[in-house]
């Protein structure tokens, strides 16, 4: 499952830096997560780093438009990085 940035977002820009996949950009209004790109952080942390580092509480979540099991989030993980 790809995660989701909520309006709660402030645009402080911890995140961006931190994602290993470029997965997150600043949108029009907030940061955003591209679905294509986002894994989860599965082959790089435990945990979702963007989360980790986010300051607001709940400002990430689990983006329930894009469910994918850990399978297809490490095929990503391939594709994105060509092993
Ligand atoms: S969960 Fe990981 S891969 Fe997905 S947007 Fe956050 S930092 Fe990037
Ligand atoms: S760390 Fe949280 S508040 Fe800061 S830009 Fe990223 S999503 Fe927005």
């Amino acid at each position: 499952m790809a995660l989701l940035i909520t309006d709660k977002c402030t645009n402080c820009d911890m995140c961006l830096p931190e994602c290993p996949n470029d997965a997150i950009y600043v949108g029009a209004d907030i940061y955003e997560i591209d679905p294509n790109l986002c894994t989860e952080c599965i082959g790089h942390y435990d945990t979702p780093t963007c989360q980790k580092v986010c300051p607001i509480t709940k400002c990430i979540i689990l983006d329930p438009a894009h469910q994918e099991t850990n399978e297809e989030l490490w095929e990503k993980f391939v594709l994105i990085h060509h092993f």
